[in-house]
């Protein structure tokens, strides 16, 4: 069962009366109990994604086509009073920085209690009593005594932990969790991403997980989803794509990576850089980085083709049959 669909999603930017498909053409599914890794290097979409998913886009970017349809029912018209409650109880969000989910100034036990109160519509005394068994869940040593703990007073993993008790308090049916372990050291990204591995498959909560890191993709994903330029660029189970890749950029990828734990932001072995928002290109985005680009790439983004396995999709004139001759038609 579906628990989010994104079909055909376009995501526009206005940058100084220019137009800027930011996102173009974006479709995928996570079912129930599944994690959808989104993979690329910094600038590729990513966040623009996950933000046009929860309703969180700068002013000057809105959704221009398409649909975000959470459990049935399309997100993209809601008005930011329905986002707001479906991000607090249906969407549950995980970012890098702990500190940007947490206020300084009120202890856990109370920042995690509010979302029961106002969502669940739970008293004040069963609010702290579901707020201590939320933090016993994600495993916060002596959770009863800490309640009262101020943000400052934990460590940057326990912090997480607080951050991720808050996303599941209302029992969401997505989470999204962007980069939620880039900033902790081995050890502690190991834990925190078993211990969201455990809590999504406790609640068949549906997980986007938003990584630089192919590593984690390998480990903690089902599908993985490549993205450039804000497209996808091929999207397929993890073993698939780790086994062959099809896109030129995906194979660049894990080509670049003979150890799997390094991180995307770090490659070098692309030449080029990702193209600036302000300046995508018509065409195929990756056409300036691509050892095989043709003249039908300058002129029309590819469609997106199957190559062989099933659910195992790509965007590449390449995989499109006669598509060198296309630009004659
Ligand atoms: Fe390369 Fe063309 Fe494929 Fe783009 S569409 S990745 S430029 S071959």
């Amino acid at each position: 069962m579906s628990v989010l669909d994104v079909d055909n999603l376009r995501t526009t930017l206005n940058l100084n009366g220019r137009a800027c498909h930011v996102l173009r053409d974006v479709s995928f599914r996570v079912a129930e109990g599944e994690t959808l890794a989104i993979v690329g290097e910094s600038g590729c979409g990513k966040s623009m994604l996950a933000m046009s998913i929860m309703g969180l886009l700068p002013s000057v970017a809105r959704i221009t086509q398409g649909h975000v349809v959470l459990d049935g029912h399309a997100l993209e018209k809601e008005p930011e009073r329905a986002m707001e409650k479906i991000r607090g109880a249906r969407i549950g969000m995980v970012f890098q920085e702990p500190m940007t989910a947490l206020n300084p100034v009120f202890t856990v036990g109370a920042q995690i209690s509010e979302p029961l109160r106002d969502h669940l519509g739970l008293s004040r005394r069963d609010a702290r009593e579901a707020a201590i068994e939320l933090m016993e869940k994600v495993r916060i040593p002596s959770a009863a005594s800490r309640y009262t703990s101020y943000p400052h007073e934990f460590s940057g993993g326990m912090r997480q932990r607080v951050v991720i008790a808050l996303a599941i308090a209302c029992g969401p049916r997505l989470l999204i969790a962007d980069e939620p372990t880039t900033a902790l050291d081995v050890t502690v990204q190991r834990q925190l991403l078993d211990l969201l591995d455990h809590l999504q498959d406790e609640g068949r909560m549906g997980m986007l997980l938003i990584t630089h890191n192919l590593a984690i993709v390998a480990g903690h994903a089902d599908r993985v989803v490549v993205m450039y330029g804000g497209d996808v660029v091929e999207s397929a189970t993890v073993r698939d794509l780790f086994r062959n890749p099809a896109h030129p950029y995906a194979r660049a990828l894990l080509a670049s990576l003979p150890r799997v734990d390094r991180d995307l932001s770090e490659l070098a072995s692309i030449p080029g850089r990702v193209p600036p928002l302000a300046g995508l290109p018509d065409g195929c985005r990756f056409k300036d980085r691509c050892p095989h680009a043709m003249d039908i790439c300058e002129q029309m983004p590819p469609p997106t083709e199957m190559p062989g396995e099933a659910g195992h999709n790509v965007r590449c004139w390449l995989h499109v049959e006669g598509g060198e001759h296309a630009a004659d038609g």
